[in-house]
């Protein structure tokens, strides 16, 4: 590991160490999560690997913009619920609430301008998947956010990869892919398992199942 967990025995590191302190580094790993699925979970854990993260944030959307009107989103409280409960034996991966407690839509750049200022100096990193990559164009405020991170796009399947060089879609940003395991694994995909009765074991992690079972969401009863 990078960083020095170790405390200084003052309780304060000194000064000459402050200077040259590494800066945080944060994974922003922003979705519906409706719901949480093993796919999010392996893509969180091994960009946090492969990039060194001290913590990848798994920011559930208050308001995901694009997706309403689609299709009737579960209530932002019960989908972070479920993150919560997928992430907790997960160190270094964690549930946000900062779109859900800044309420309406949700914009990634509300979320990197916020980060920043909570963050001073971290160093953000944005991770979105192969689907999500191709389709940065239609949001909100675009320059703000790619001034403010890295972009990590990860592979997934069905989705061909989005080059990153020049003259590409994402040109102009800083931008690494990192190869995850493949899982063809969407919440759409669980959403019709639940309602059609086939089973969610193995797909969704276990304490977040329970969460579903115990709240009655995506019609299963406890
Ligand atoms: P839905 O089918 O409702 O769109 P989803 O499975 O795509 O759900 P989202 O909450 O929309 O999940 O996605 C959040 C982020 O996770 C996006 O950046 C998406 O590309 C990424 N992601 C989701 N599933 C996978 C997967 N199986 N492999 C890699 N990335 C994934
Ligand atoms: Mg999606």
């Amino acid at each position: 590991m990078r960083r020095v967990t170790r405390p200084f025995r003052s309780g304060m590191p000194p000064r000459w160490c402050l200077a040259y302190a590494s800066p945080v580094r944060i994974g922003i790993f922003g979705g519906t999560f409706d719901p949480v699925h093993v796919g999010h979970l392996v893509a969180a854990v091994n960009v946090r690997h492969a990039l060194d993260l001290d913590k990848v944030l798994m920011v559930v959307a208050n308001r995901p913009w694009q997706k309403v009107g689609e299709r009737d989103v579960t209530p932002a409280a019960d989908r972070l619920a479920l993150v919560e409960a997928a992430v907790a034996a997960s160190p270094g991966v964690e549930a946000s609430s900062i779109e859900v407690d800044r309420g309406g839509d949700s914009y990634t750049a509300d979320t990197v301008e916020e980060l920043g200022r909570l963050e001073p100096g971290a160093e953000l990193y944005l991770v979105v998947g192969a689907d999500v990559a191709g389709d940065l164009s239609t949001w909100e405020r675009l320059d703000a956010v790619r001034s403010a991170v890295t972009l990590v796009v990860v592979n997934r399947p069905g989705h061909r990869s989005v080059p990153l060089g020049p003259g590409g879609p994402l040109s102009g940003w800083r931008a690494v892919a990192i190869e995850i395991p493949a899982l063809e694994i969407s919440s759409t995909d669980l959403r019709d398992r639940a309602a059609t009765g086939r089973p969610l074991d193995f797909l969704i992690p276990e304490p977040a199942i329970r969460v579903i079972r115990e709240r009655g969401l995506y019609a299963l009863d406890g």
